[in-house]
């Protein structure tokens, strides 16, 4: 099997495709990416190892993925970075961040962060928050019958602004927005109008929106590269302000 390329398959599915890369054995039917088995790694570091499971800095030094997921049985928010990585850089970080602040509130969130490496990360690992399955990740299928109070998700666009979107209230993304306001640079705007948004994060099929109770609680927040880079620590802290007084 030659890197890379698609390999032919004869298991009658004929929308699915077969590639594989330096470590992996991926699918891919339509929008739907998943690692099916871990071949053994001939590079320089493994000689021949089998990778069965890539922890954080495995994968980093691979240019390969990997997952966390930190829970609790009593949890009212899911906060979701998925495009983790080098795919949207430092969203896990916000995530986490959250996460950590919440814990020191005395909440219990759980967390899910898709961490994908490498130069082409995006190319490569980057699956629309608006069809990602529960099913397509190990770790994150453990939460495909848990539904949230509350849904959170960090990601990064290219729009020059900071958007903080999702189905849950305006009132909620307002009072966000301003707090990201009074945090940040006064050089960043930040938006929250569905209207004024192109990743405006309202699709119902959104992980966001689609792991809450409602179905209408997801809240998106769309940083710019910058922002992720200079000021997660911010963006997490804001978040935290609004959520420690509804949860
Ligand atoms: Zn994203």
């Amino acid at each position: 099997m030659a890197l890379n390329e698609p390999v032919p398959t004869n298991d009658g599915l004929d929308d699915v495709t077969y590639w594989v890369t330096a470590t992996t054995l991926f699918m891919l039917s339509a929008l739907h990416l998943r690692r099916v088995a871990f071949p053994s790694c001939f590079c320089r570091f493994c000689n021949g190892e089998k990778l069965l499971y890539m922890n954080f800095t495995d994968a980093w030094r691979h240019d390969e993925t990997t997952e966390t997921l930190w829970t609790t049985p009593e949890t009212d928010v899911a906060i979701l970075a998925p495009h983790a990585g080098d795919i949207e850089f430092n969203t896990e970080f916000a995530a986490g961040q959250l996460h950590k602040l919440l814990r020191k509130e005395g909440y219990q969130p759980t967390t899910w962060m898709y961490h994908g490496f490498g130069e082409n990360a995006f190319d490569e690992y980057h699956v629309s928050s608006n069809y990602l399955e529960f099913t397509q990740f190990n770790e994150l299928s453990r939460l495909q019958d848990r539904r949230f109070r509350f849904g959170i998700s960090f990601h990064i666009h290219e729009e020059g602004y900071v958007g903080v979107g999702g189905r849950i209230d305006e009132a909620v993304r307002s009072e966000v927005a301003d707090r990201l306001t009074e945090r940040l640079p006064n050089s960043k705007e930040v938006r929250y109008r569905h209207g004024e948004m192109k990743n405006k994060g309202r699709k119902e099929s959104n992980i966001v929106n689609r792991i809450t109770e409602s179905g209408d609680d997801g809240l998106q927040i769309e940083m710019t590269p910058k922002t992720s880079y200079n000021y997660w620590k911010r963006v997490a802290r804001s978040v935290r302000d609004v959520y420690v007084g509804l949860l």
